[in-house]
């Protein structure tokens, strides 16, 4: 169990606390992403995108409406997902998250603390604190 807190005090910031953060973030890993809509959980996934090489900070948006996005593959593959509109747990069997692990992804997936199974699987969380319009606490912690 660690923990790790930062203040960032704009969304390039965030964006660079992202580069940090995938240093510590070695996959396989599932790593839920919590706080409110807006709270900068898409914009961190841009810099850990980035960091790994396998994204353009620009070409990560979030995957609001078809809830996955892949970028990169092999060993160097992310899973961004964002399921805030899904419901139920029935919902997630269609989306494969099970091959996405056996993948040895990173899977970064916000609103996943909805989900009992996928709470029972994160390796950690990162946590996203709105404190101001353009500050942020954002808090890593891994449990596995
Ligand atoms: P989420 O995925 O949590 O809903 P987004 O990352 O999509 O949030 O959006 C965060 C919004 O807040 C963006 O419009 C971004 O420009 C803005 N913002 C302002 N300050 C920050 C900050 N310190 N970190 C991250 N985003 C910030
Ligand atoms: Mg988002």
């Amino acid at each position: 169990m660690s923990e790790y807190s930062f203040t960032t005090n704009s969304a390039d910031e965030t964006i660079a606390l992202g580069g940090e953060l995938a240093k510590l973030l070695p996959p396989p890993k599932l790593i839920i992403l919590r706080g409110d809509l807006g709270a900068g959980k898409t914009t961190l996934v841009k810099g850990i995108a980035a960091a790994l090489g396998v994204a353009n900070s620009d070409e990560v948006t979030s995957p609001t409406f078809t809830l996955v996005h892949e970028y990169g593959s092999g060993a160097a593959r992310l899973y961004h997902l964002d399921l805030y509109r899904l419901e139920t747990e029935r919902e997630l069997l269609t989306l494969g998250l099970e091959e996405m692990e056996d993948s040895g992804a990173l899977m970064l997936v916000e609103w996943g603390e909805k989900f009992p199974s996928i709470a029972a699987r994160a390796d950690g969380e990162i946590i996203f604190e709105r404190t101001g319009e353009h500050s942020r606490t954002v808090t890593l912690h891994l449990t596995k």
